[in-house]
């Protein structure tokens, strides 16, 4: 059973310095970064010994944020990170919801004997924790990071460069405030604004910074790989290894490309598969009541939210276009949304 956070039993943690990992998932995107370093600068006001520590790297365009380049990645420094969360006296989990998404640190996280505090907003967490604060009608875990800040009356303490840090997992989880908000995500951006937070700043950091590849690759993905499968109101983009060789990006460089499959009138499904080193990655957008949730758990072992979603294939990437267009009748017919043309 999932149980809420014991605020007492929490303070008294937290009354003498300790050391303390705070993990969150492979692919970290501005929810993960933001939420994490938030939590390590507040942690840090109090003299605790705080590591940030992901499975994989963090995307380039996040370099302004203050403190991300001291974060530990699993995948460069595997002896330091496992030695992080071996010698943990607390553990916390952020913006995941089921421990394999910290990859192989899944063992030495769970054989661990600190106690583990997870904060998320996905579906159908698992019982991976000790307390757990978990609402998937929060728009990010950055969002439920202040509610739980805010339980422990310490609002008050937050600096700007934290404030900062929570505004930006919050602009990129809503997608520039376009979904998943709420009252609360407008009111708690108010109290962030109000600590010295500069959205238009961030706005422009974060969505004015592609380099002249990722604009060039969003073009040839619009012009080359673009495949709209109108009777299902579906529409995917795909990338081959040579793509990723041609256009000499990583994996950050894609972010965003998925949602302008639904910026087509009428779609309600996006799918965008890319091929990267030997593993087919899934990414999954919807509109609406329609869920990709669903889809990215029970056929590419996956998972995320009702319209953002993900998952994973070790087959070959043609296979996986067309195992995903076999699946798609069926699916929406199961869902419900399957209009007879
Ligand atoms: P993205 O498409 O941006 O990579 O991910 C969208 C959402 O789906 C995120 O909330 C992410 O947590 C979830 N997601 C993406 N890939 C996976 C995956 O392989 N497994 C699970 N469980 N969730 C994923
Ligand atoms: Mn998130």
């Amino acid at each position: 059973m999932n149980k809420l956070p014991d605020i007492n039993a929490v303070r008294e943690l937290f009354a003498t310095p300790k050391r303390i990992v705070i993990l969150s998932h492979r692919n970290p995107d501005g929810d993960a970064i933001g939420a994490s370093l938030a939590l390590r600068g507040y942690l840090e006001l109090d003299g605790h010994e705080v590591q940030v520590v992901f499975p994989s790297d963090w995307p380039a365009m996040y370099g302004f944020l203050k403190g991300v380049h001291d974060i530990v990645i699993y995948d460069r420094e595997r002896e330091r990170a496992l030695n992080a969360v071996k010698n943990a006296q607390i553990i916390f989990l952020l913006d995941l919801n089921s421990i394999d998404r910290v990859d192989e640190m899944g063992p030495a996280v769970i054989q661990s004997s600190a106690p583990r505090l997870l904060i998320d907003h996905h579906l159908e967490p698992e019982d991976i924790a000790d307390w757990s604060l978990s609402d998937s009608s929060a728009s990010s875990t950055s969002e439920l990071l202040y509610e739980f800040l805010r339980m422990l009356g310490e609002t008050h303490r937050l600096t700007k460069d934290i404030a900062e840090a929570l505004f930006t997992g919050i602009i990129t989880d809503t997608g520039s405030f376009k979904f998943s908000t709420n009252p609360r995500v407008f009111r708690i951006c108010a109290e962030l604004k109000e600590k010295g937070v500069d959205d238009y700043r961030l706005q422009n950091l974060i969505y004015n910074s592609l380099t002249e590849k990722q604009l060039k690759l969003i073009g040839h993905c619009l012009a080359n790989r673009l495949e709209l499968l109108t009777e299902y109101r579906t529409g995917i983009i795909h990338l081959t290894q040579e793509d990723f060789k041609e256009f000499g990006i990583g994996r950050g460089d894609t972010e965003g490309i998925v949602n302008y499959i639904l910026m087509v009138r009428n779609m309600r499904i996006a799918a965008f598969i890319t091929d990267q080193n030997n593993v087919i990655k899934l990414s999954f957008r919807s509109k609406g009541n329609i869920s990709v949730q669903e889809l990215a758990r029970e056929y590419f072992g996956g998972g995320g939210h009702r319209n953002a979603a993900g998952g994973s294939s070790k087959k070959s990437l043609q296979e996986v276009i067309h195992e995903f267009k076999q699946i798609l009748p069926v699916y929406l017919e199961k869902q419900g949304f399957l209009t007879v043309t």
